[in-house]
């Protein structure tokens, strides 16, 4: 029977997990962010518990669960005003390819680290010149005896200080064809050759944004993952988690701006009620409400199906729960600010911030407009038009 609520394991999960990340909160995260410190306690702490690897098999760490999980892990966290960016990089993307397609050598040698926090990896597809048309990336690995050297630049890779290895889409050429296919190579962030610079960015956040540098670096034959030619199979493989933690990111942030716009508009006394006795405050709340509802019931589809293996329905659903989820984040939080007033743009509300945090979901890791392409291509059968 189909069900439209989350099995009893899926609400108890998000009650550990919002408990957890309460002792934190926003505070604690947005003092780390202003001092230059990091995440890292609490990071090791979703690992200890088993949540950072929720969706990783048991043998190598994990919990043995889905996407759906690892999400609902995210959501919880940013709706406690403690959004963790690397969740949708290093579990999600790297640990669902490495999963899926690393050797077992590789899969004992990273998931562990990756489950209990202490060999975070980050993921580096970005350049600047290809920018959303990743087909064009140039990053090069070219075959050096045994083993592999990259050249190339990435950009706006988050989380490299706090990576041990960054896993890179690089294009290697075809022995037979000469074509170059894309390929994905661990790479420690202390390889010699391996620079990072971080970006000065407006988001309040610990976790930080790359360029990265990649000069003559030289690997081992086995930083490959997987196979050589299954380069393409295995990165659209990491997409649709990506997009479905990217969802569960944004739902987080829209839940933690709404609660703290209705607890405001319940406080606040400016004419004898509350401001949110006037409709022109409660109404845009109660939207943001329903929006954030149909965003996490697309979320959730969305994991649903790709935890049942259907790939390509998974597809469309996360595409779009993405895309939901992003313009119900920006929505609550520009509806967050104006029902505070000027306290709205004060560090010590700390509304202004999430502006710049939710709309991020609007660029990152694919654009509304990339999705409104797919779905005005594959859903509509539009024609392609770029
Ligand atoms: C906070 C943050 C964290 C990130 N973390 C990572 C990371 O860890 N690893 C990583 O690899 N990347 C990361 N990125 C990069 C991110 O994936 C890219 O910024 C994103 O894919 C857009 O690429 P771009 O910035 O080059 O924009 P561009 O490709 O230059 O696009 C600019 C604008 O043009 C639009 N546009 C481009 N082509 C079309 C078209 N055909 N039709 C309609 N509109 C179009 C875009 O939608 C966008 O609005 C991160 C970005 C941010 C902001």
């Amino acid at each position: 029977m189909t069900t439209f609520t989350e099995t009893e394991e899926r609400q108890e999960l998000r009650a550990a997990v919002r408990r957890l990340a309460s002792k934190y909160g926003r505070d604690w995260f947005t003092e780390k962010a202003r001092s230059g410190g990091k995440t890292t306690d609490l990071w090791l702490e979703i690992g200890k518990n088993g949540y950072l690897g929720i969706n990783i098999p048991e043998q190598y760490g994990g919990g043995g669960g889905g996407i759906g999980d690892i999400a609902a892990v995210c959501e919880e966290l940013s709706a406690q005003g403690c959004p963790l960016l690397l969740m949708v990089v290093s579990p999600a993307i790297c640990g669902t390819i490495i999963s899926r397609y690393g050797t077992e050598e590789q899969k004992q040698r990273w998931l562990p680290g990756l489950c209990d926090g202490t060999g975070t990896m980050a993921f580096a597809i970005t350049e600047p010149d290809a920018g959303t048309n990743t087909h064009n990336i140039t990053t090069t690995a070219r075959r050096d005896g045994d083993g592999w050297v990259l050249n190339g630049r990435k950009i706006y890779i988050s989380g490299v200080d706090e990576a041990d290895n960054v896993l890179v889409v690089a294009r290697a050429e075809d022995a037979k064809t000469g074509k170059l296919k894309p390929c994905l190579f661990v790479v420690p962030t202390d390889a010699p050759g391996l620079e990072a610079k971080a970006i000065a960015m407006e988001i309040v956040s610990p976790e930080l944004q790359f360029q990265v540098f990649l000069d003559d670096v030289r690997l081992p034959a086995d930083a490959l993952v997987g196979d050589e030619d299954g380069g393409l199979v295995q990165l659209f493989a990491g997409l649709n988690p990506e997009r479905i933690m990217a969802a569960a990111f944004s739902t987080g942030l829209a839940r933690y701006a709404l609660d703290k716009a209705t607890a405001y508009a319940k406080e606040r006394v400016v004419f004898k009620t509350p401001i949110g006795a006037h409709q022109a405050v409660a109404h845009p709340l109660a939207q943001s409400h329903i929006e954030i509802e149909l965003a996490r019931l697309m979320t959730q589809k969305a994991a649903a199906l790709y935890d049942a293996g259907d790939d390509l329905g998974a597809g469309e659903a996360a595409n779009m729960a993405k895309y939901a989820a992003a313009e119900a984040a920006c929505d609550a939080a520009d509806r967050a600010v104006q029902t505070h007033g000027g306290n709205g743009i004060t560090q010590e509300y700390g509304m202004a911030g999430l502006l710049v945090a939710t709309r991020a979901g609007r660029i990152a890791p694919v654009s509304r407009e990339m999705i409104l392409n797919f779905v005005s291509m594959h859903s509509l059968g539009l024609p392609k038009s770029y």
